[in-house]
């Protein structure tokens, strides 16, 4: 279980990581020959409290794809701060582990129904993480 100023410490550590993933993709953007990606380079930087993986969803550039499914996992652990709902194991409703949300901010399993998770998607031929 985590504390509240566990919570702030993380939260800090993902706006950290969020502005971090927004200045690659606004660099990769720019150094697009699309002036269409360039447009949108400036975007990425003024788009406040819309979310970015929205405005660049459509995209389909694989070297930002990567960042976007990043950004988005950290905007679902944002939105899981604002509600009360982060930390908590979205299969099992426990509690996730304090030191595995230090590692994984975005973690939204506990580690046993991660691994179950992952076992399932392998069973079936779907690509796991
Ligand atoms: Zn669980």
């Amino acid at each position: 279980m985590v504390n509240g100023n566990q919570v702030r410490s993380l939260k800090k550590q993902l706006d950290e990581r969020e502005h971090a993933l927004r200045q690659e993709i606004r660099a990769e953007l720019l150094n697009s020959e699309e002036q269409h990606y360039r447009d949108l380079a400036g975007r990425v930087k003024d788009v406040g409290e819309e979310s970015v993986a929205d405005l660049l969803v459509d995209l389909q550039l694989a070297s930002v794809d990567r960042h976007i499914q990043e950004i988005r996992d950290i905007e679902a652990a944002q939105t899981r701060m604002v509600t009360g709902s982060f930390g908590i194991c979205v299969d099992c409703d426990r509690s996730i582990d304090a030191e595995r949300l230090e590692a994984y901010p975005t973690a939204k399993r506990c580690r046993p129904c991660q691994v179950e998770h992952e076992r399932m998607y392998a069973s079936s031929g779907r690509p796991s993480l």
